[in-house]
């Protein structure tokens, strides 16, 4: 048989046996997002084109090569979105969240992006994301406790080795100066750029030093470092956030190449990296972008934020300890119609009298042979056998799968009692 269809290159269904280990992570992310107090948003999966080039820069690689940009029925041009801030960013001025004077905003959003990319290990074409934005609060203190937030996650998660680095990236004005400094650098070597980078050149020269190629690397190594260009402002932003993460314990090394990959950071910018998954290393990254919320027509509003990939983080946590998935406590064997039925009914009324209970009905018949086998395979802790005999008598039989105790019968009136008993000596 060969399936009709499949899915799109680079996008994955996660199955049953993944969920769990997704669900864990995902639980983790959202207590610790809910500890700082962070509200959740949900926002559309696709915007306008135009929000994303003109948020994210067009030369980075998102815009010119990753985005699914299409046209909708209407002629307008549309993308699935590549990432969260920019959809973020519009919500909050769209819906007047953001104003001079007002309040802060600590938000956190989740949900599929979809970028064109190669796909590979650890590199889709539609992956999922959690990430905070935080809006209207000008100093270091939400930086670092934004990077102290996930650092708290990968405990949880029980991850270690993974490094931070962090970085600067200055105010606009020092960004002209020091875009200066590195044009006139990148000019003098323009016979050692590659192909992307000779674009950078022309369109954004900082993002040369984003370029993974690895014949580039020396190049950039040897290029003037923006930390040693600072206002400032900036240096005092960036020492105060540096000793707010030591007053945390959260260790760090400075890394004066990082600029991320996307235009529309300013100030802080930070990335989580491990060793352990190849290539694909980087599970977090974010950082400041205090001019993108007056950009895109809203109030000059200082912002932070970060984003997460969760098919990396879940990766990893799955080399780790994987969580096994949730069982049924209790396995229905049923055989004959009028057991069949008795047993439909006694279902839904134990799981109305006991909501904690997991309890998986037999599907599709089969003899009470076939029906253990089941009874096995779905993981419960014991089976609950009815047939004819069991409904004219009222009981159950209640046969432990996981030892070897005695098969015990059990009216059914004093199912509820029984089953909450097994559950106070853990037998369930
Ligand atoms: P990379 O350097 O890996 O391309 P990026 O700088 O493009 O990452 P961001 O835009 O900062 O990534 O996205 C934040 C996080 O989302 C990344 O750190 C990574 O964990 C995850 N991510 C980005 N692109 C993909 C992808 N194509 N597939 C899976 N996860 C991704
Ligand atoms: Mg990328």
């Amino acid at each position: 048989m060969s399936a009709k269809f499949q899915s799109v290159r680079g996008m994955r269904d996660v199955l049953p046996d993944e969920v769990a280990t997704w669900q864990h992570v995902e639980q983790v992310v959202r207590d610790v997002l809910s500890a700082y107090a962070y509200k959740e948003v949900r926002l559309p999966v696709v915007e306008v084109a135009e929000l994303f080039t003109h948020a994210i820069g067009d030369a980075t690689d998102v815009v010119s090569k990753e985005m699914y940009t299409f046209a909708d029925r209407s002629g307008e041009q549309l993308s699935l979105r590549p990432e969260g801030t920019a959809g973020c960013v519009r919500a909050v001025i769209q819906n007047g969240l953001v104003h001079r004077g007002g309040p802060g905003h600590k938000l956190w959003y989740q949900g599929p992006m979809f970028r064109y990319e190669k796909p590979q290990r650890g590199r889709y074409r539609c992956f999922n994301q959690i990430g905070a934005e935080v809006y209207g609060f000008p100093g270091p203190g939400v930086d670092a406790e934004l990077v102290c937030l996930c650092a708290r996650i990968w405990r949880l998660l029980g991850l270690e080795g993974i490094r931070l680095e962090v970085n600067t990236l200055a105010t606009r004005d020092t960004r002209d100066t020091y875009r200066a400094v590195l044009l006139d650098y990148f000019q003098a070597n323009a016979d050692q750029l590659d192909a992307d980078s000779q674009v950078r050149l022309e369109k954004n020269v900082l993002r040369i030093l984003d370029s993974k190629n690895p014949e580039m690397r020396d190049l950039i190594e040897q290029a003037p470092a923006l930390i040693d260009y600072l206002d400032t402002e900036s240096e005092q932003h960036f020492g105060q956030f540096c000793e707010l993460l030591d007053t945390a314990g959260v260790a760090y090394t400075v890394n004066p190449r990082l600029v991320r990959g996307l235009d529309y950071y300013s100030r802080t910018v930070f990335e989580f990296i491990t060793e352990s998954l190849g290539a694909q290393g980087t599970i977090c990254g974010g950082g400041r972008y205090d001019y993108l919320v007056e950009q895109q027509g809203g109030p000059p509003t200082p912002a932070v934020g970060f984003s997460m990939g969760l098919e990396r983080i879940v990766e990893l946590v799955s080399l780790k300890t994987p969580v096994s998935g949730v069982q049924p406590h209790v396995y229905v064997v049923a055989r004959g119609e009028v057991a069949v039925s008795a047993a439909f009914g006694l279902c839904e009324r134990l799981r109305d009298e006991l909501p904690w209970l997991r309890i998986e009905q037999n599907a599709g018949g089969g003899s009470f042979k076939a029906q253990f086998k089941r009874a096995d395979r779905s993981g419960a802790s014991f089976a609950m056998v009815i047939g004819e005999g069991e409904v004219q008598q009222q009981l159950v039989s209640l046969k432990s799968l996981r030892t070897d105790d005695e098969q015990a019968q059990v009216a059914m009136d004093a199912l509820s009692k029984e089953l909450n008993t097994l559950r106070a000596q853990s037998r369930l």
